[in-house]
């Protein structure tokens, strides 16, 4: 068997042993002789294992009691419109701050469905850094502020939490998630698609307070009314089961590891390597304020870009797989999730200086 190191932004990589047990118990899952993705929703086994799942992650996040976690479908860009549909319900209005893709296609989807403030945006720089809380326009009366702490194709990352007073912010934190100590507490809602730092695709983690539940509004589809999900348990209908209990593996793995602060001083030690390798090195950049850097996704470009393709093959050739930027931006980006291990950022930072070496 070869594995070889994932540096995808998602679906991404995974804990080998992760792997290995779901491997182990694939065909004749716990001696009852078929596998989970078999087995009705409804069995009180797999029941089980999603609701292991759900206490897994409210440890391993400090999840505060009166926040429901919901294991939903459609990915985050579902909640881009779920959102404003059960949250956008008091005076309409929402603020959203705009720091790269994600958060702007969030913005371009909550104007559907509410009375959007752009509350902040950093295009001008060209999405290279995060606003300053004093440069964040808000608004009184918002319903919500919405933002995204880790913009997983500029690498940008906000160093703070944005102050909302009694507004409750929600932040899509699909590639930042569980990779460092967060206080849950000061969000209304928190959400992640899976496919990053908890398990396969399939899955979306909606965390939110209970009181900003079921007051959606009157157009919301039943499937995407928080109110029906959370009562149902996130089985109102057939859940991803078998990427339930995936992830339930990844979050039993994390608290082995020692649960978030453990890994995240993994991953600070892993991103502060690569950044600075990147800078010591003039045929390397990163364009991203220092202070908004991410230890998640880390974006870098090439002196000469014409080398961009060769970089590319050399990287795969060597087993140092998915570095390529995101389309729309192009460049590399190296994604270092919580099942990246240490050896692979030292693998790349070696292949980089090598390639630079021979090509400078
Ligand atoms: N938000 C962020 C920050 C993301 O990185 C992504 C996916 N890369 C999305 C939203 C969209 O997620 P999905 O593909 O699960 O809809």
């Amino acid at each position: 068997m070869s594995r070889a190191y994932n540096f995808c932004a998602g679906p991404a990589a995974l804990p080998i042993a992760v792997l290995e047990r779901a491997s182990a118990e694939m065909v004749d899952w716990r001696n009852k002789g078929l596998s989970l993705m078999e087995m009705s929703h409804r069995h009180k086994d797999v029941v089980e294992v999603c609701k292991k799942a759900e206490l897994d992650l409210r440890e391993l996040m400090n999840i505060p009691e009166n926040y429901k976690v919901m294991f939903m479908q459609g990915g985050a860009s579902s909640q881009f419109a779920m959102i404003p549909l059960n949250l956008a319900n008091k005076s309409g209005k929402v603020d959203q701050i705009v720091t790269g893709q994600w958060s702007r296609k969030a913005h371009a989807e909550g104007k559907r469905f509410a009375d959007v403030n752009l509350a902040a945006t950093t295009a001008d720089n060209n999405f290279t850094s995060a606003p300053a809380q004093a440069d964040l326009n808000l608004s009184a009366d918002a319903d919500y502020v919405h933002y995204c702490p880790n913009e997983t194709i500029g690498g940008v990352a906000f160093d703070y939490i944005p102050e909302t007073g009694d507004v409750p912010l929600v932040a899509d934190l699909s590639s930042a998630i569980l990779s460092e100590p967060l206080d849950v507490s000061k969000f209304g809602m928190i959400y992640a698609g899976a496919q990053k730092n908890i398990g396969p695709a399939g899955l979306c983690v909606v965390i939110v307070r209970e009181d900003l539940i079921g007051n959606a509004q009157a157009i919301t589809p039943t499937m995407m009314d928080y109110k029906v999900c959370a009562d149902a348990d996130s089985m109102y209908n057939t859940p991803p089961t078998y990427s339930w209990y995936l992830s339930g593996l990844v979050f039993e793995w994390l608290k082995e590891q020692g649960g978030v602060e453990a890994i995240a001083e993994i991953n600070r030690r892993k991103a502060k390597a690569l950044y600075d390798f990147i800078d010591g090195n003039d045929f390397y950049a990163n364009p991203v304020a220092v202070n908004n850097r991410s230890i998640m996704n880390v974006p870098f470009t090439l002196a000469d870009s014409n080398l961009d393709k060769l970089f590319l093959q050399e990287s795969e050739a060597a087993g140092l797989l998915n570095l390529a930027g995101h389309r729309s931006v192009g460049g590399m980006r190296a994604s270092i999730y919580n099942a990246v291990p240490e050896q692979a950022v030292t693998a790349l930072i070696e292949f980089m200086a090598d390639f630079a070496r021979r090509n400078g």
